[in-house]
């Protein structure tokens, strides 16, 4: 057994849509990325990436490249898998935790498992979404942003 962590954040921006775990949630506002900014989809990424330990998103897609402008960046954890199962590992399990002091996630996360199982050829049961507010306090409080932490197991 394997175990990655992963990690990112996005800044609220006018404007876009905001996609996470793959799903368009309705919001006024959506998240800044060269990609479709879905941080859900890069903290799973990096989770998957680190516990094969094949490096991180930022290597594998870096953001200087057109190629991954505007990617849906459920395709990005495809492509990131596809490297971990040529490196011999398979993935088992996910925990995933989304911190947004706005708009409510949890009417999403069934939808969020369903797209992320997808991408990693997984069983929904495989991958837990869990969403927490910040309590108001800091830049997340604030509704600057949006922290995801993932965690991923592979054997
Ligand atoms: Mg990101």
């Amino acid at each position: 057994m394997r175990v990655g962590i992963g990690y990112d954040s996005h800044r609220f921006v006018d404007g876009r849509k905001l996609i996470l775990g793959g799903v368009v949630i309705p919001h006024s506002r959506g998240l800044a990325g060269h990609s479709d900014a879905d941080a859900v989809a890069h903290a799973l990424t990096d989770a998957v990436l680190g516990a094969a330990g094949l490096g991180d998103i930022g290597t594998l897609f870096p953001d200087t490249d057109p190629r991954w402008e505007h990617v849906d960046s459920l395709q990005l954890l495809k492509a990131a898998y596809a490297r971990v199962v040529t490196a011999d590992h398979k993935f088992v399990q996910a925990d995933i935790t989304i911190i947004a002091e706005q708009p409510k996630i949890r009417p999403h996360v069934a939808a969020m498992r369903d797209k992320l199982a997808g991408a990693l050829a997984a069983a929904p049961s495989a991958i837990s979404v869990k969403a927490k507010t910040n309590e108001g306090m800091g830049w997340i409080g604030k509704g600057e942003g949006v922290a995801v932490i993932a965690l991923a197991v592979l054997e």
